[in-house]
This record gives C-alpha cells, sequence and structure tokens, in this order.
C-alpha cells in the first residue's frame, strides 16, 4: 500500500488532485469531508463543540451552524485553535480506522489523505510521502471567491487564518505548482502518481 498525504492552503488545488488521483484509481480519504461527518449531531465532537461555543451555534435543522462557527473562528485565532483541538483528534481517529480496514482487507493500492493541516500524529507520521500543492497568493484568492462565492477579504481572512505556505513546503516531499490550467495539473499528477519518488520515505 501507497500512502500519499496531499496538502496545501485552502484554494491551491488539493481537492483538484485529490479527484485526479482517485480517477487514477486512488482511495481518496477527505479530512474536510470526515470532519463534516464526525460534526454530525449524535457524534461526540458536536456535543463538545456545543458544550464549548453555546446552543446558538446549532442552526434551525438540528445541525451545526458551520457559517456562524466559520465567520467566528476565522476571526479569532484563538477560538480556531480549540475547535481544532476538539475536531483533530475525531478526524485522526477516523482516518486512522479507514486505512486500517483497507489494510485488513488486502488492499495495495494507493491511498491519498486530503488533509489541509499537516498534522504530525495521523498525518505525517502515517503518509509514505507529502504532495504539497502550491498556487501563487491572488490565483488562490481568485479560485476561492469564485468556488465558495467570497468577498475578496473573506477569501483573504481564510488564507491569513492558515499556516503559513512556507510550512507546508517545509515538510513537502513534492511540490506540485498549480498556477496554470488544469490539464497542466493532471499531466504533473500523472507523472507523480506513475513515478517512483526519489524523495518517498
Ligand atoms: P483546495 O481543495 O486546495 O481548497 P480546490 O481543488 O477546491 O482547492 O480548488 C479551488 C478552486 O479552484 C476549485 O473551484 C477548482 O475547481 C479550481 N481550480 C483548481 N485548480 C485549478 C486550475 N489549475 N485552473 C483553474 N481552476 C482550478
Amino acid at each position: 500500500m501507497r500512502i500519499i498525504g496531499v496538502t496545501g492552503g485552502i484554494g491551491s488545488g488539493k481537492s483538484t488532485v485529490s479527484r485526479i488521483l482517485e480517477d487514477l484509481g486512488a482511495v481518496v480519504i477527505d479530512a474536510d469531508k470526515i470532519s463534516r461527518e464526525v460534526t454530525s449531531p449524535g457524534e461526540q465532537a458536536f456535543n463538545e463543540i456545543v458544550n464549548c461555543f453555546g446552543e446558538e451555534y446549532i442552526g434551525q435543522n438540528g445541525q451545526l451552524d458551520r457559517k456562524k462557527l466559520a465567520a467566528l473562528v476565522f476571526s479569532h485565532p484563538d477560538k480556531l485553535k480549540l475547535l481544532n483541538s476538539i475536531t483533530h483528534k475525531h478526524i485522526i481517529d477516523r482516518i486512522l480506522k479507514m486505512i486500517d480496514a483497507k489494510a485488513k482487507e488486502g488492499y495495495n493500492g494507493v491511498i491519498a489523505i486530503d488533509a489541509p493541516i499537516p498534522v504530525e500524529h495521523g498525518f505525517l507520521d502515517t503518509v509514505d510521502e507529502v504532495w504539497v500543492v502550491d498556487a501563487e497568493r491572488d490565483v488562490r484568492i481568485k479560485r476561492i471567491m469564485e468556488r465558495s462565492n467570497m468577498s475578496y477579504e473573506e477569501a483573504v481572512s481564510r488564507i491569513n487564518s492558515q499556516i503559513a505556505q512556507s510550512d507546508y513546503l517545509a515538510v513537502a516531499n513534492e511540490v506540485i505548482e498549480n498556477n496554470g490550467s488544469v490539464e497542466e495539473l493532471e499531466q504533473k499528477v500523472v507523472k507523480l502518481y506513475f513515478s517512483k519518488s526519489e524523495n518517498r520515505k
């Protein structure tokens, strides 16, 4: 089994790289998707978040009001830290269980973990290689605004609330520069997928 960790700042193109990897046959584990799963009503992390942030963060439908929570944490770094300290352990737990289940069923292909934060436990200590998707700040802002219908200020605030680009590059075995077209990105991903990386752990 080969485990690739795909990471990078918001709007760099992680999800697009993961989609390409999926098309190539990899099993993709999406940390953002798992984050939504572990924070749905009835889950432990949901209760912990409500206890910590208050019932006003439960929306009309009984789900977390993610928009309201995002507005809070992306303008208060200490609150973002607190939220992450609740969710990360549950996300990591689930990721490790998914990998374990794949190993037990004898899966011998590629697994890609798509995660916005390259945490030590459950990501860096789990993957065989780290691919960092990198794009220029202005390109990322434009993509975030278009994808998520955000204002310029909101997109900038999302970027600023994340770890620095240099911190991503510091853990990279491969850097995938994504300032060009999706076709160029596809070519780069296909090449890496079929290469035996020199940098692999
Ligand atoms: P991330 O997961 O890192 O936040 P995404 O993969 O969702 O980033 O990409 C952000 C947005 O930019 C998406 O709407 C995606 O379709 C688009 N995108 C990604 N790469 C390119 C590219 N090379 N050219 C044009 N649009 C792109």
